[in-house]
Parts: C-alpha cells; structure tokens; sequence
C-alpha cells in the first residue's frame, strides 16, 4: 500500500515534468532542468527514486493545505500535517523568529521586522489553529504574540531532505564537469532565441551555471551585441578594461590578449579581488586558415583529477598565497592591480570554489625560497593535467559566435595567429554570477511555479 502510494507521488513529479522543461530550446542532447525533475525520474522510462523525501515534496507548495499541528512540546517543535497525511517539523525559536504577520514580516519590502533584541530564546507555543480551509496557521505564543504562517510558505521551507535540496539549487545550481567529449556536444543557443523567448533565456542561464560553457550562434556580426544581450540578463560588470573591451592585435597592446601571440589556459583577472564571475567573446571577424582557434577547459574535472592523483601538491596550490598583478594605461589612467590568492580555491566544505590559473599576470609567491621549487613541481603537474588533450576543448569561433563562460571555473587560451592573414576581432564584457543568478531565480519563478 505503502509503495503504491509513493508510486503514485512520482508518477504525478513525472506528469509535471515536461510542462516545465525548457530543454526544446537546445539543439544538443545535453541534460535539461527544472524545478521538479531533478533527483525524481529519469527521462522517458521515468525510473522512480526510493527516497521518500525525494518523492513526497513533489506536490506543489502553493496548492498544499494543513489538516492538523500540534505541540511536540520535549523537542520544542511544532508538527504539521498535510492533507496527504505527510508531516514536517518546525522549531518554536525559528517559528518565532519567522512570523509572517505585518507586524514582524513587512509585506512589501519582505523584511524582517522583528528585532533580535525583542527575542525570547524560551518562546513556546500557546495555542495553535489551523484557519482559512488549511491556507494558514496561527500560532499564540507565550510572549504574547499571535504569529501567522501560511502553509505554502511553511511547505517551501520545510526542513525535509528534499526541500533542503530544491532551496540549495535555488542559490546554486549543482556543476556537471565535464572534458573533451563536451565538444561534441557543446550547448548551444541562438541569439534571436535568447532576446525573444525567457524559456529559451532560463535554459540557457540554466546551461551557463551548470557546465559552465554555452555556444551563442546567429548574432549580427557587429559590435555592441554584448550590451543588448546584457539587458536581458544582468548589467556589464565594468572593470578597468572598460564596460566592454575589443581583443584585437593593437599597436602598442597593454595586455598580450591584445597582440596576435598564442594564450595560455587562464582565468581572467584573478588580479581583482572580485574577478569577473561570467565572461562573453562575441566574435566579430576571425582569421583566414590557421590559427586563431580559442581551448576551453573545465579546471574544476582537472583539478579533481589532480586533487586524486596528487593530494599533497594540489594542497599546495591551495594553500600558498599568490600574487597576480597588472600594471599598465588605459584611456590615459595609470592602473595598478594587484591580489593575492591562491591557485586552487576552496570553499568553506572543501569543495573547489576557483582556479586561479593565468600566466599574464602571476607575479610573487609569498613562499620561503627552499619551498618554491616544490611549489613549481606541483604547478607544473596541474598545468600538464588542464593541458591534457582528455581535457581540452577546441574551437575556432565564427563571425557571430558569442562563447559565454564561467570564469570561476572554465579556463580559455587561444592559438596564435598570422596577424596578415586577416582581422580577428573580438568584443568582451563581463557579468556578475550574483546578477545572472538573480536572473535564473526570477525566470525560474516566472516561468516554472504556477
Ligand atoms: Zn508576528
């Protein structure tokens, strides 16, 4: 009985499923999202998920209704029912803490109003009831207070597996890596696409935060397509390149980007204290034969491979700060950029967070001069492993391309060129991931909850 019930939840996650997808809108086979289908079926077969949790939360938090909830006073926890009989659990401090009503939740600004000042850590509930056909709680507490929950908004924040799960790919949607096989399979968008249709927009944000890498086709080969396709994402992150900067062979260059000189794998400006989270190159002419071509690759896939293979150097590229610089003029100004970092960057769950790799600008290691030899070795074999043709993407970009890239994570390069055999012209800018990510969130609200 048990099982049918489960099965029953998963066939309706399934039945949802494609009403959601914005996956029509990518010519490659690539993996699509969205707000129910990830963790619960696979495609077609539709294979069910054991986990109970998994399964259970699939019901929509805006139609849910509470048929009962009670004191569960030796835990300090207030239980839910739902009307499908399933339960969750709500501490009395975060109850508290949390009142929607306008007194303690400002309805407009969606503020806290309540003080922590004005908190009693031993709050505990009076009384409870269930108003408004299961649409609200109402929750007396003991300071007083008679605080005010909507069930829709207790559902989304319970404290179940899969709540949890959905609310962290909310902020941050799980990274597939990936290596040279991605080349065949590159995701891809139009740039007609993108300006016209928000599923087509979401999926492509989707497909950005995910491998990190998405191929714009059919943009008019001219410049400032970068700024047109900003406004319907985020703003230009200005740097002291400018909003927008060209990459083209200059006379008098102050940056090697702009010569006609072979790239290696970098990141770029981990010189900046906040290096620019999403870097686009529209390509407005390229190069005759050869030459020219731009490599990617997914440093986060090399540097689990060389976390594996070398745990005791890849903790040294972790741990020994490094400064990278940039001196130099630009529109009259003198600048001088400098940060200092590491090469691999962890994150608080030692997750890899960023790979500083850029040659251009690598300047000093604060390292005692015995040490720096090791510290060498150990950059040498993380290079050779981002440079493995396992991990390597090639591609020569045409006029009207837009190569969009995580700049936290995917490397680029470029070949070198015969500056005679033509004009390789180029216009970059940056974004924000906090900007683009507040972009996904507001089309996947938009777009997916009904
Ligand atoms: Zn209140």
């Amino acid at each position: 009985m048990f099982l049918q019930h489960l099965l029953s939840r998963a066939r309706h996650c399934i039945r949802l499923t494609p009403r959601l997808t914005p996956a029509s809108y990518w010519r490659s086979s690539t993996q699509h999202f969205s707000l129910c289908d990830r963790g619960h079926s696979t495609g077609g077969g539709g294979q069910v998920t054991k986990d109970k949790h998994q399964i259970r939360s699939c019901l929509q938090s805006s139609t849910v209704k509470i048929s009962g909830a009670i004191k569960l006073p030796a835990s300090s926890i207030v239980q839910v029912e739902w009307r499908d009989g399933e339960t969750d659990v709500y501490p009395y401090v975060w109850l508290r803490d949390h009142c929607q009503c306008p007194n303690c939740f400002h309805p407009t600004t969606k503020s806290r109003i309540l003080s922590l000042e004005d908190f009693q850590l031993s709050i505990s509930p009076t009384s409870i009831q269930v108003v408004e056909d299961g649409r609200r709680v109402e929750i007396g507490w003991s300071d007083g207070h008679l605080g005010s929950y909507p069930a829709s908004w207790l559902h989304q924040r319970a404290f179940n597996t899969h709540q949890l799960n959905l609310r962290a790919e909310t902020i941050r949607m799980k990274q597939k890596l990936w290596g040279c096989e991605l080349s065949e399979d590159l995701p891809r968008v139009s740039f007609p696409e993108l300006l016209e249709n928000d599923w087509a927009l979401l999926a492509f944000l989707q497909q950005l935060e995910v491998m990190g890498l998405v191929l714009i086709s059919q943009t008019p080969a001219q410049t400032k397509q970068c700024h047109l396709l900003s406004q319907r994402v985020a703003y230009c992150s200005r740097t002291y390149y400018g909003e927008t900067f060209k990459v083209h062979n200059k006379t008098d260059p102050n940056n090697l980007a702009y010569t006609q000189y072979s790239l290696g794998l970098h990141t770029d400006l981990p010189c900046l204290s906040y290096k620019p989270g999403v870097q686009l190159l529209h390509c407005i002419s390229q190069i005759e034969g050869d030459g020219g071509d731009n490599l990617f690759v997914d440093s986060f896939q090399a540097a689990a491979i060389f976390r594996s293979l070398h745990p005791d150097r890849f903790n040294l590229l972790v741990k020994t700060p490094v400064v990278f610089s940039d001196t130099g003029v630009e529109d009259g100004q003198k600048f001088h950029i400098a940060n200092q970092t590491s090469v691999i960057c962890l994150d608080e769950a030692g997750n890899i967070a960023t790979v500083n790799m850029n040659n251009i600008c690598r300047d000093f290691i604060n390292l005692a001069p015995a040490d720096v030899f090791g510290w060498y070795e150990a950059l040498y074999v993380f290079s050779n492993i981002l440079n493995h043709p396992q991990n390597v993407i090639s591609y020569k970009l045409k006029p009207g391309d837009i190569i969009v890239l995580d700049n936290m994570r995917v490397l680029h390069g470029r070949k070198g060129f015969n500056s005679t055999s033509g004009e390789r012209l180029l216009e970059g800018c940056y974004w924000d991931w906090d900007m683009v990510r507040s972009r996904r969130r507001v089309l996947q609200a938009n777009l997916v909850t009904p």
